[in-house]
């Protein structure tokens, strides 16, 4: 089944806003069967929105609407779908004692102009709106349902989660919907679509295969849809399972998770004390490590080691590396990581020196050029990158390639997997 989705808003057409509801509903339609054919942003505009909704109706038999619905005159929204489906007003009492306790909390004086938010067009159905004062409108008529929103994102969210999905459930008739995800490091799109080219094309109609990039990492996503939830989960798990094989070493986790998390929680689990060395990374690494909850049990420390200086004093990396092979070299990133495990007494230790660009490049140390080093008790070995991208990307680039390193390393070294 098919919706539109229509994004009302002067702010959005002057690039004040930028739309981040119609995103949101598309990705959350899209677990209920429903494909976004379309969608649309216009003026708060009578003439606008009249035309909007009755063009869409002619292409599909549901349509989503966020924003108008504030009190303030340029919020027309309410006014105009009334028009439309030529009703007046009821002021609905639910709504009326909602705004009562909101005012009365806030110590506020609730206006005339406060109470229209109760005034709703007589044939919609309220979808109550707790955590703000515009109700949610579901119309349904001549076979065609409209859901009107409030702008405001968390409040478009509320309404949705707590009122339409279900709504949508008892409605339409959705079909079950899987997704499966597997998540890929330092291989790039066309490389796996070539892998994966037989794979791709035995798989039934129903189910569908996609690339999702994203710096260095590919998301496989397996979309499969069906009546029949068992026979869809066993089919796509036999799918899925294929998929991983044909990807071998190329699949980092078949979790829908960020790498980095992915290793985080490993290293919580089998309680392996890691600890860093960061130089072009600056604690970018240390900081998404800590996004963790529990990371504390295996993380207590780290160093930024940005200057030279703090390299040598802090880490020993002797002064005639600098001189010699440079900060960004092999062995200045061995010297890093293997002091840093001594340091912090860690089981792991990972350095990281690179150039991050735009300037300090060299003819044989381009922009992007990265070591990182990794040390256990049983010695280290550094691996180059050559990376690109901006300084946030070239770090985040830089984090992916440890997560890959730091698996095999727990892998290989620790048996965790
Ligand atoms: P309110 O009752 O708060 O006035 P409303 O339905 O009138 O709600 P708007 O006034 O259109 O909503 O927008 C409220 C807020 O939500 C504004 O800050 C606006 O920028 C933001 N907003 C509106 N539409 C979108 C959208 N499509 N994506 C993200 N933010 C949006
Ligand atoms: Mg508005």
């Amino acid at each position: 089944m098919n919706a539109e989705i229509l994004t009302i808003g002067d702010e959005l057409l002057i690039g004040q806003t930028v739309d981040t509801n119609s995103a949101w509903i598309g990705k959350n339609l899209a677990q209920y069967g429903i494909q976004v054919s379309r969608k649309t942003a216009i003026s708060d505009s009578e003439a606008e929105i009249i035309s909007a909704v009755n063009e869409a109706f002619q292409r599909v038999d549901f349509l989503m609407i966020t924003g108008g619905l504030g009190p303030t005159k340029d919020d027309i929204t309410k006014k105009t779908l009334a028009k439309l489906y030529q009703c007046g007003f009821r002021r609905d009492e639910t709504v009326t004692a909602h705004l009562e306790n909101i005012f009365a909390r806030r110590g506020r004086q609730l206006l005339e102009i406060n109470k229209q938010q109760a005034d709703v067009p007589e044939i919609c159905e309220v979808l109550a709106n707790e955590v703000g004062t515009a109700p949610g409108m579901w119309f349904d008529q001549n076979g065609k349902v409209l859901v009107s929103m409030p702008g405001v994102p968390n409040e478009m969210m509320h309404i949705m989660e707590n009122r339409v999905f279900q709504r949508i459930k008892n409605r339409f008739k959705t079909p079950e919907i899987l997704h499966y995800t597997a998540v890929t490091i330092g291989v790039p799109e066309s490389l796996l679509s070539k892998q994966l080219e037989t794979f791709e094309l035995s798989l039934p109609p129903h189910i569908k295969l996609a690339y999702l990039p994203a710096l260095n990492t590919v998301k496989l996503r397996l979309s499969g849809q069906s009546d029949n939830a068992q026979i869809l989960e066993s089919e796509m798990k036999g799918f899925f399972e294929k998929m991983c094989e044909t990807c071998g070493e190329s699949v980092f986790t078949k979790e829908d998770i960020s790498p980095v998390k992915y290793i985080a929680r490993l290293l919580i689990r089998h309680n392996i004390k890691i600890t860093l060395a960061e130089s072009c990374t600056g604690g970018y690494i240390a900081n998404q490590l800590v996004t963790e909850p529990g990371i504390s049990k295996v993380f207590n420390g780290s160093i930024i080691s940005y200057a030279n200086e703090i390299k040598h004093n802090e880490l020993g990396v002797p002064e005639d590396v600098f001189r010699t092979e440079g900060a960004v070299s092999e062995t200045c990133a061995r010297y890093m990581c293997e002091a840093a495990l001594k340091k912090f007494g860690a089981d792991i230790a990972v350095s990281t020196t690179g150039i991050a660009g735009p300037g300090g490049a060299t003819a044989e140390k381009p922009v992007g050029l990265v070591y990182v080093g990794i040390a256990t008790k049983n010695g280290s070995h550094v691996k180059k990158y050559h990376l690109f991208g901006t300084r946030e990307q070239f770090m985040q680039r830089t984090a992916n390639c440890v997560m890959a390193l730091l698996k095999d390393l727990l892998k290989t070294e620790f048996n965790t997997l």
